[in-house]
C-alpha cells in the first residue's frame, strides 16, 4: 500500500451555512479540514448543537469554539442602508431598530469611552465615523460619515484607541464555554484579549464550568500586540486575526507583524494559527488568486502551523474547493520547510528530543515519528522541530488524540492502549502498516516514557527497524 498524501500545515474551517450540511463535511474532512471552528458570534448554541454533533459522528477533526469576546455590534436596521460621505448618525444605546438617521449599540458604556473627534468603524472597516457630539446624559453620541459603504443589522463596530473597559468573558462568552463545555469541545478561540490577564481569565471560567480545554488567544486588539509576548506565555496558542487587526491598526502594519508573532509563538514552541481572507475570492469563484496562493504558502514558510478558512467555507460559493487548494499550497510549499532549532523551552526534556527526533529521521531516513504521548505535549515538542516525516502519536486519551489535529504535522492514530511500552509500540506499528503510513522494511523513530522511570515523563528516542519490532511482536505471541 503507497503512503496516503500528507499536507503536514493544518487547515482550521469555519463551519457556517454553506458548509454544515453532512455531505458538505465530510468531504471537507477528506480535502483536508483538521479543525472546525464553530464561530459563537453568530447563532445560538442551541442552533450549533446539530452542527457539533454531526462533526463528532464524522471525526477525524478537532473542534474549536471561538468565543464572541467583547465585540461591539450594531442593533437590528429596518433595512440595508447605503451610507455616503457627509450622512450624520445619532448613535444610541436604547435597543431599537435603526434606521438611516438613528442606530442602537450594544456596548451601553461606549458614549463614556469615546472621545469627540475619534473614530468608528463598521462593517469589516468599509465605514469609517468620525464622533462629532457625546450626549449631555451620556446614552448617545453623534456622527458623521468620512467614508461610506453598506450597513446592515448586527454589523461589528470597532474603536480603535479608545480604551474600552469591556474584557473577556463577556457573559456571551459564558454562554459559549457552558456549550463547549458541555459538548466537550477541543479548543476555545477568545477574542479581543488585551493582555494575559483576559486569557487567564477566560482559562479560568473553562475550569469554572468544569472544562481543561485550552485556550487560543485571538490577537486582534492593538493592546494585544502590544503585550504579545505574555499574551503567547499565557496562552496554549494563537491566532493572528488579522480582519479586526487591519481595523484596529493600519492594514499594512499587519504583514509584517504577522511574521513577528508567527516567529514569536514558534520561539516559545505555541502553535500559531494565520486567519482571514486567505482565499477571499473563493467566496465567489472556484479557483484562489495568485496573490492569495502567495500569502497561504509565505504564512506556512514563515511557520504557521495552520491557515483558516472564514467566510469561504462558512458562507462562500466554493467550501470544498477552498479546502482543497489551501491543502495543495500546503503540500506543495512543505519540502521547503526545513528543520527548527531547538525552541526557548530547550529546557525541557520533551522539547531536546524532539529536536533529536527531527534530526534523526533526516539521517536515517526514517518513514515516520510515532510519539507516546499523554497530554499531547511531546507530539508538540516533536511538530516544533518540523520534521520531515509525519508524526504519529498515540495517546491513552481520545480527547487529547483529537486537541492534537491542530499540530503541525501530527496525525493522531487510534491504537488500543496498554500500560505495557513496549506492546503499545507494536500495536502503534501495526495500526501504522494497515493504514499504509509506514512499511515492513522502514526504519522508524520512536518518542516515548521509559519503562524504568515514572509514566508520563518523555525521555527515550529509538531509531528501530520496523522487521525488528515485528520480529519481536512474533516471539511475545
Ligand atoms: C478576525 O477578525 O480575523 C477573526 C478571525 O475574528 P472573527 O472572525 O471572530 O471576527
Amino acid at each position: 500500500m503507497t503512503i496516503p498524501p500528507f499536507t503536514r500545515s493544518k487547515i482550521v474551517c469555519t463551519i457556517g451555512p454553506a458548509s454544515e450540511d453532512e455531505e458538505t463535511l465530510r468531504a471537507m474532512v477528506k480535502a483536508g479540514m483538521d479543525v472546525a471552528r464553530i464561530n459563537m458570534s453568530h447563532g445560538t448554541p442551541a442552533e450549533k448543537r446539530p452542527v457539533f454533533e454531526r462533526l463528532r459522528e464524522i471525526g477525524d477533526t478537532s473542534i474549536m469554539i471561538d468565543l464572541p469576546g467583547p465585540k461591539i455590534r450594531l442593533g437590528e436596521l429596518d433595512k440595508i442602508y447605503t451610507l455616503e460621505e457627509g450622512d450624520q448618525i445619532h448613535f444610541t444605546i436604547q435597543p431599537k431598530i435603526g434606521n438611516r438617521r438613528e442606530m442602537s449599540v450594544s456596548y451601553d458604556r461606549l458614549p463614556t469611552e469615546i472621545r469627540v473627534g475619534g473614530h468608528l468603524f463598521i462593517n469589516d472597516g468599509i465605514i469609517d465615523l468620525e464622533i462629532t457630539g457625546i450626549d449631555q446624559d451620556m446614552k448617545g453620541f453623534d456622527t458623521v460619515v468620512a467614508s461610506g459603504g453598506e450597513v446592515s443589522s448586527r454589523k461589528g463596530i470597532n474603536a480603535p484607541g479608545a480604551s474600552l473597559s469591556l474584557r473577556p468573558p463577556t457573559e456571551k462568552d459564558l454562554t459559549g464555554i457552558r456549550f463547549g463545555v458541555d459538548m466537550d469541545c477541543d479548543w476555545f478561540a477568545a477574542s479581543f484579549v488585551r493582555d494575559a490577564s483576559d486569557v487567564k481569565a477566560v482559562s479560568e471560567a473553562v475550569s469554572d464550568a468544569g472544562g481543561d480545554q485550552p485556550v487560543i488567544s485571538k490577537i486582534e486588539h492593538g493592546d494585544a500586540v502590544r503585550n504579545i509576548g505574555e499574551i503567547i506565555e499565557a496562552s496554549d496558542g494563537i491566532m493572528v486575526a488579522r480582519g479586526d487587526l487591519g481595523i484596529e491598526i493600519p492594514p499594512w502594519d499587519v504583514p509584517l507583524l504577522q511574521k513577528k508573532i508567527i516567529a514569536a509563538c514558534n520561539r516559545l514552541g505555541k502553535p500559531v494559527i494565520v486567519a482571514t481572507q486567505m482565499l477571499e475570492s473563493m467566496m465567489h469563484t472556484p479557483r484562489a488568486t495568485r496573490a492569495e496562493a502567495s500569502d497561504v504558502a509565505n504564512a506556512l514558510l514563515d511557520g504557521a502551523d495552520a491557515v483558516m478558512l472564514s467566510g469561504e467555507t462558512a458562507i462562500g460559493k466554493y467550501p470544498v474547493e477552498a479546502v482543497r487548494a489551501m491543502n495543495n499550497i500546503g503540500w506543495v510549499v512543505q519540502e521547503q520547510i526545513t528543520h527548527r532549532e531547538p525552541s526557548k523551552r530547550g529546557d525541557l526534556l520533551p522539547n531536546v528530543i524532539g529536536d533529536l527526533a527531527a534530526r534523526a529521521v533526516e539521517a536515517v531516513e526514517a518513514s515516520a515519528i510515532i510519539v507516546v504521548t499523554r497530554s499531547g505535549f511531546s507530539a508538540l515538542m516533536v511538530s516544533t522541530h518540523r520534521p520531515k516525516t509525519r508524526i504519529l502519536a498515540v495517546s491513552k486519551d481520545p480527547r487529547v488524540s483529537r486537541r492534537m489535529h491542530l499540530y503541525w504535522g501530527v496525525e493522531p492514530l487510534n491504537v488500543p492502549w496498554t500500560d505495557d511500552r513496549d506492546e503499545l509500540i507494536i500495536r502503534a506499528v501495526k495500526t501504522s502498516i494497515e493504514g499504509g503510513y509506514i512499511h515492513e522494511n522502514d526504519v522508524i523513530s520512536v518518542v516515548s516514557g521509559s519503562t524504568l522511570i515514572a509514566p508520563g515523563l518523555t525521555t527515550t528516542l529509538e531509531i528501530l527497524s520496523v522487521k525488528d519490532i515485528l520480529y519481536h511482536a512474533g516471539r511475545r505471541d
